[in-house]
């Protein structure tokens, strides 16, 4: 670790990720980690199969995201998303 680095425990994000989740997702910018496309989600293939989504890339159609909510809890896989670009509100 260089000692311009500080480690912190995960509280130190709460701040910072509570921030992210709040914003408006919908014209946040998704890259696909299968083949690199960049897509708005709100224009990406989702399919709603209760009580999970699947939601694809419409290029390349491998899966990006899977979205599951029940007993009071979400699960959210992002193993299909490389990186997601939300612009600050
Ligand atoms: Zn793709």
């Amino acid at each position: 670790m260089q000692t311009s680095e500080m480690k912190l425990d995960g509280n130190a994000i709460a701040g910072l990720l509570g921030e992210i989740f709040a914003v408006e997702m919908t014209s946040a910018q998704g890259t696909c980690a299968s083949c690199g496309a960049v897509n708005e989600v709100g224009r990406v293939d989702v399919y709603i199969h209760a009580p999970g989504t699947v939601v694809r890339c419409p290029d390349c159609e491998q899966v990006l995201m899977r979205i599951v909510r029940g007993r009071g809890r979400y699960w959210l896989d992002l193993t299909g998303v490389r990186c997601l670009e939300l612009a600050e509100d």
